[in-house]
């Protein structure tokens, strides 16, 4: 067993970011459809397999002709051309109705929208039959209205990096481009145990001493969130044994294959505080980092005999603690590995004073609108009504002691939780 590490938060998120990027790297990646693909990450550069436009088409409705053949007089008018047509090259001295998106003709180097043209009409197929003439003006730029082919993007293109999040309009071009599936990565397999006898899951009922569960569905969400895959082992016992032995099976149980294991609660210096009582003799370290909520924390490579070694993160078991520990040293992990956005960092003006414990940053919660932020809820970690209120996080550095209403704060914006 390591003795208690001491860290700054720079230090604990680079120690989190070596244990879990190279697991991460390891999740490899899938083909999925395109609707299924939304939110996930792209596993290799995309390139396009072909142009688009992949030919010359229209972008009016009008006549295609040869700039050549304007200001000389009257055209006759040939057939029309439609939207998913092949076309018929064009006659020099005639000009063509011409549909949006419908192929330019061989020989047409230009479209006059039909409202240019005298009479400002398409003619009937008898009219077109009996000789129907047009007049357009005298001239008009080569490649007018025509949307030439590649103009969006030219066939082997780069069309999406690998790492891009795919939002809507990235799925809309791979489908403009033809392609039903896309490669992604996988989704990080998670293994999420909560920890501590006084635990009841949400909807049973409470005896005397005991609350409800909430970190396994604040971390389930959160982590789903932040693009992961999670097998909730729900809550593992606080003797030794039992715990031990409930590990062993979740771990054992399943696919297996986990990429990390979360814990939270039993981290801290209290007498039932199995965790650090029992992994510290697996490979998990444990300390403290200068941060207030959040500051027990554990992290390691777990080596349980007869199970696979497997990146374990022990986050404190109070609420905001587990909520703050994960935005801090777990989130940004993730959103490197799988092109989350990242969170703003951004200053806003304090609404009241607040305080700070000199030598660790303090991480309070507040609600952040037009360029103020309000503290909501006190610096305690079991304030989960005021989480849920708060739209950011305040941080008071290591060094600040007090903070003054008016002055600038540094926030983070943490929006609804995703
Ligand atoms: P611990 O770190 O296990 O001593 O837990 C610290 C505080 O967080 C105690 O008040 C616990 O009851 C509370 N706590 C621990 N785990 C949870 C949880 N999953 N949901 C809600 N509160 C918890
Ligand atoms: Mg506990």
């Amino acid at each position: 067993m390591r003795p208690p590490f001491r860290r700054s938060v720079r230090g604990h998120l680079e120690a989190i970011e070596d244990l879990l990027a190279p697991a991460l790297r390891d999740a490899g990646s899938e083909p999925l459809e395109l609707v299924q693909a939304l939110g996930r990450t792209l596993a290799h550069d995309l390139l396009a397999p072909r142009a688009l436009p992949p030919w010359d088409n229209s972008q009016m409705d009008g006549y295609a002709v040869h700039t050549g053949d304007l200001g000389s007089g009257a055209l006759r008018v040939v057939a029309p051309i439609a939207a998913g047509q092949a076309a018929a090259a064009l006659v020099r001295g005639t000009a063509a109705p011409i549909m949006t998106g419908a192929p330019m003709p061989e020989g047409a180097n230009t479209v006059i929208p039909v409202e240019a043209a005298v009479p400002d009409r398409f003619p009937t197929t008898a009219e077109v039959a009996d000789g129907f003439t047009v007049v357009l003006p005298d001239s008009s730029p080569v490649g007018n209205y025509v949307r030439a082919r590649g103009s969006d993007i030219a066939e082997g293109a780069l069309v999406l990096e690998a790492g891009t999040r795919l939002g809507p309009t990235a799925l809309g071009i791979v489908a403009g481009l033809g392609l039903a599936e896309v490669q992604v990565h996988s989704r990080p397999r998670v293994l999420l145990l909560s920890t501590g006898d006084e635990l009841v899951a949400p909807g049973g009922e409470l005896g005397p001493g005991q609350i409800h569960d909430a970190n396994t569905t604040l971390l389930h969400t959160a982590l789903t969130g932040a693009g992961c895959q999670v097998a909730v082992a729900g809550v593992l016992d606080d003797s030794p044994e039992q715990f031990t032995t409930s590990l062993r099976a979740a771990l054992m149980a399943g696919d297996r294959d986990y990429h990390l294991v979360l814990s939270s609660g039993g981290i801290s210096k209290g007498a039932f505080d199995v965790v650090k009582a029992v992994l510290g003799e697996h490979g998990i370290e444990f300390g403290s980092v200068a941060m207030q909520p959040g500051g027990p924390q554990g992290s390691g490579t777990l080596i349980l005999p007869g199970c696979a070694p497997v990146a374990f993160i022990a986050l404190p078991g109070n609420p905001v603690s587990a909520y703050v520990s994960f935005e801090m040293f777990i989130r940004p992990v993730l959103a490197m590995a799988l092109g989350l956005p990242e969170r703003v960092l951004t200053t806003a003006t304090l609404t009241e004073d607040l305080d700070s414990v000199p030598g660790k940053l303090q991480v309070r919660r507040g609600s952040y609108a037009n360029g103020t932020v309000a503290p909501v809820g006190g610096a305690s970690s079991h304030l989960l009504a005021a989480l849920a209120a708060s739209n950011a996080f305040i941080l008071l550095d290591e060094e600040t002691t007090t903070l003054p209403a008016g002055s600038r704060a540094d926030i983070m914006i943490i929006g609804d939780g995703s």
